[in-house]
C-alpha cells in the first residue's frame, strides 16, 4: 500500500468511530428532522461532476460529500411520522446487526462458509413456520424482499402443480388489491398477462369468493388449468386480509396451490390481539413475509416460507462441479438450493439480534401500538365535517378523504392530492394518496412504535386544516 492509501485507511477508521456516535444522535433526535428530504439540483450536479476519478481523493472529502449530498437528501422512511407506503420503523438493534454482519460479510449461500449463521437462519425459519402453523417438513429462506419471496414461491407453485405441457393453459388467481409484484413474478416465470385472473374485491377490499369459484369453474370448463390462488394477508392499500379458510377450501377442491402474500401483514402473527385475523394461514402452501416492514429490520430482509421444503429444492437445486465439496458439508439442503441466489448476505442475523434483545412479546406489543394509532387516526378524522373514511383502520392502515358536498367529484381527487402534498412539503409528516373504488384517497400507515398520540393528532390537524382543505371547504360555503 502506498503512503496515501495507508493514510486514508487510517483516517477511514477515525471517521467510522465518529460516525457511530453521530448516527446514534441522529436517531435520538430524528423527530426534529424533516420526514421528506430530497436532493436539489445543486447537490446532484456536485455529485455527478465528480465522475470516477483516475487518481483517488482524500477519504475526508468523500465522507463529507456522502454525508451532505447523499444521506442528508434521503427521505426518512424510518421517521415516526412517515405514514407513506409501508414505512420501515427500523430498530437500532437491526442497524447494529446490519453493521456487524457487513463488517464480517459472511457468504451465506452454504453452511460450509457460514456455519453458525446458517443455523440461525434455519432456526428463525423454523420459528416463523411455527408461527404460521406449518407442519414438519416445512422450510424456507431469507430473500431481499417481498417481491423476491413471491417470485420464489410462485416458481415452486408452478413446478409442483403443472407439467411443462400444462403451463400454456395455466391460470393463477389474484384480486384487484393484490400487490403488483405477483403479476410481475408470474410474468418473469413465463406466464402471459391473460393467465392472471383478477378477481374483484368486496366492500372490505377482500377477494370475492363467489366470483373466485365461478372463475375457476369457467376456466376448467374452457379446458384451462387453474393452478394457484394468491391470497393477501394485509393488502398494501387497506390492510385487508382475504378470506384464508375459504380460499384454502377452494384450493383443496381444485388441487390449486395456495400462496399467501403476507409481505406486510404476516408480522401480526406475533401479536396476541391481532393474530386471529390470519386464521387459515396454516393451510397455505407458501407465505411471503417482509421483516423490513413491521419487524423493524433495515432493508433487504424478507422470508419465503413453504409448508414442504422439498418444493423449493425441486425448483432451485443445481449442482455445478465447483460447489461439490461445499455442498457435501451438511445434510440439509444449502440455501443456494432453495432459491434464486447463490452468493447472499446473512440477512437473518440482524433479525436474530433484534429478537434476542427485544423478545417476541415486545415485538407483538409494538404491532398492537401501530394498529391503535391507525384507529386513533380514524376516530379523529370522523370528527371533521366534510371528511369521510373510505377504508377503516385495519392492520395499521387507514384511508380517508376530504369530500365536501358542494365540490364537483372531478375536483375532489386533485384536492386530496394537494392536501397530501402540502403536509408532506411541510416536512412534519409524509403522506401519499392511493386509489380505492376509483377515487383518490389519503392513506396513512402508522407502524412506528415511537409514533405518539400527539404525532397523530398534529398530523390530522395539519391535514384537515391545511390550506388546500380550507380552500376546498370555502368553496362549499
Ligand atoms: C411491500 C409488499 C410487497 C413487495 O415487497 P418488497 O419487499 O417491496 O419487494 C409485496 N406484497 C405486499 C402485500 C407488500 O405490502
Amino acid at each position: 500500500m502506498d503512503s496515501f492509501m495507508e493514510a486514508q485507511t487510517q483516517r477511514a477508521g477515525e471517521l467510522m468511530e465518529r460516525f457511530i456516535g453521530q448516527t446514534l444522535d441522529f436517531y435520538e433526535n430524528i423527530k426534529r428532522e424533516d420526514v421528506f428530504r430530497k436532493a436539489d439540483g445543486a447537490a446532484i450536479s456536485r455529485l455527478l461532476k465528480k465522475g470516477i476519478p483516475q487518481k483517488g481523493r482524500p477519504v475526508d472529502e468523500v465522507y463529507r460529500e456522502m454525508m451532505d449530498d447523499v444521506y442528508a437528501n434521503t427521505s426518512l422512511v424510518q421517521h415516526p411520522r412517515c405514514f407513506a407506503c409501508i414505512p420501515s420503523p427500523v430498530s437500532l438493534f437491526s442497524w447494529m446487526g446490519d453493521v456487524m454482519t457487513n463488517a464480517f460479510d459472511p457468504h451465506a449461500g452454504c453452511v460450509m462458509n457460514a456455519s453458525a449463521a446458517g443455523c440461525i437462519e434455519r432456526e428463525l425459519i423454523r420459528w416463523m413456520c411455527g408461527l404460521a402453523g406449518y407442519p414438519k417438513g416445512c422450510g424456507g429462506l431469507f430473500v431481499s424482499g417481498g417481491s423476491m419471496a413471491n417470485l420464489t414461491a410462485l416458481t415452486a407453485a408452478r413446478d409442483d402443480r403443472l407439467t411443462e405441457a400444462e403451463r400454456a393453459l395455466a391460470v393463477a388467481y389474484v384480486s384487484d388489491q393484490t400487490h403488483s409484484s405477483i403479476a410481475k413474478g408470474l410474468h418473469i416465470i413465463g406466464f402471459r398477462a391473460d393467465q392472471v385472473r383478477k378477481i374483484p374485491s368486496d366492500t372490505n377490499f377482500c377477494m370475492d369468493m363467489e366470483t373466485l369459484r365461478a372463475a375457476v369453474r369457467a376456466d376448467l370448463a374452457a379446458g384451462r388449468k387453474p393452478f394457484a390462488v394468491i391470497a393477501t394477508a394485509g393488502t398494501t392499500n387497506t390492510g385487508s386480509v382475504d378470506p384464508l379458510p375459504e380460499i384454502a377450501e377452494i384450493c383443496r377442491t381444485y388441487g390449486m396451490w395456495m400462496h399467501v402474500d403476507g409481505a406486510f401483514g404476516a408480522s401480526i402473527l406475533l401479536s396476541s390481539n391481532e393474530r386471529k385475523r390470519l386464521d387459515g394461514i396454516e393451510y397455505s402452501d407458501s407465505l411471503s413475509w417482509d421483516a423490513h416492514k413491521w419487524l423493524r429490520q433495515t432493508y433487504g430482509c424478507s422470508m419465503v416460507l413453504v409448508r414442504d421444503q422439498s418444493h423449493l429444492v425441486r425448483s432451485f437445486a443445481v449442482h455445478p462441479e465447483y460447489l461439490t465439496d461445499a455442498g457435501a458439508f451438511n445434510e440439509a439442503p444449502d440455501f443456494w438450493d432453495l432459491g434464486p441466489e447463490l452468493t447472499r448476505p446473512a440477512r437473518s442475523l440482524k433479525l436474530w439480534i433484534t429478537l434476542q434483545v427485544m423478545g417476541s412479546e415486545a415485538m407483538g406489543q409494538m404491532i398492537d401500538h401501530g394498529c391503535a394509532m391507525a384507529r386513533l387516526t380514524e376516530e379523529l378524522i370522523r370528527r371533521y365535517p366534510g371528511w369521510e373514511i373510505v377504508s377503516p383502520a385495519r392492520l395499521g392502515i387507514v384511508n380517508f378523504r376530504c369530500a365536501p358536498v358542494n365540490i364537483p367529484p372531478s375536483r375532489i381527487d386533485r384536492l386530496n392530492q394537494d392536501i397530501a402534498r402540502e403536509v408532506t412539503d411541510s416536512g412534519y409528516a409524509q403522506i401519499l394518496t392511493t386509489e380505492l373504488n376509483g377515487k383518490r384517497v389519503l392513506r396513512m400507515c402508522t407502524l412506528h412504535p415511537e409514533t405518539t398520540e400527539e404525532d397523530i393528532r398534529n398530523t390530522v390537524r395539519l391535514l384537515c386544516e391545511s390550506r388546500a382543505a380550507s380552500m376546498g371547504q370555502c368553496r362549499t360555503a
